[in-house]
């Protein structure tokens, strides 16, 4: 169990020993902020800049950093196209590593923060996994506005296949139509996924903001769809 439980800490303790080296005694200007201080123990913590880390000390856990980068904390590069066997390790491994069942025997503050890491690593996770969620923080972390649902709106023949879509669904209580439906959302969304990925790739923010824009309508339609084949 311990054997397991270090190596899924790997990579946290990775993380740990590159920013003890940064924190290593040298000339700091007036200006830096002093050191985060562990919660149980008092001692200056290493920055480890949003990473689910452990007092190098106490082996306390310590709460998440105000904003953390997603990317970072799943350890994914920061792009679009996305390597998902690696998320889904990193995934697996931080989840049994902070799962709050781990922290049933420590201080009710430890618990709290295991459970406050869990959330935010499933969040990571779904918000990387999902192409249209990915892009649209990709965009974020770029700074450019999400789109308004007007931007698509010079497109007219886009429009007009998803209002043709709608109306189908919407007539239909078929269930032939609703898989037919289906294959044909799966596939828009696949080509539009592709094609983003070629606009980030060659930097272009704002095509790739306008087919994100295109992939929120048919991601609107699937819900429609779901709710159709199983209403509530
Ligand atoms: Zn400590």
């Amino acid at each position: 169990m311990q054997a397991a439980l270090r190596q899924h800490l790997g990579g946290v303790r990775w993380a740990l020993r590159v920013s003890e080296a940064a924190l290593r005694p040298r000339c700091v200007g007036p200006a830096s902020p002093p050191a985060p201080r562990c919660w149980s123990c008092g001692r200056p913590l290493p920055s480890a800049e949003g990473l689910p880390h452990f007092c190098p000390g106490c082996r306390a856990l310590q709460p998440p950093g105000p904003r953390p980068d997603l990317f970072r904390l799943m350890d994914c590069d920061r792009s679009f196209r996305l390597d998902v066997q690696r998320l889904q390790r990193r995934f697996r491994s931080l989840q049994r590593a902070l799962h709050p069942d781990r922290f049933g025997q420590r201080p009710p503050k430890e618990q709290h923060y295991s459970e406050q890491h869990s959330s935010l690593v499933n969040k990571a996770y779904q918000t990387l996994l999902n192409p249209l969620s990915r892009g649209l923080y990709l965009l974020e972390l770029n700074g450019v506005e999400p789109a308004q649902e007007t931007d698509c709106d010079a497109d007219s023949e886009f429009l007009m296949e998803i209002m043709e879509i709608n109306e189908k669904l919407a007539e239909s209580e078929n269930e032939e139509i609703f898989e037919e439906t289906e294959t044909l959302i799966k596939v828009k969304q696949e080509e539009l996924t592709k094609e983003v990925t070629a606009a980030f790739e060659r930097d272009d923010l704002q095509e790739a903001k306008k087919l994100l824009a295109k992939m929120k309508y048919f991601a609107n339609l699937e819900d429609k769809l779901k709710n159709k084949k199983m209403p509530s």
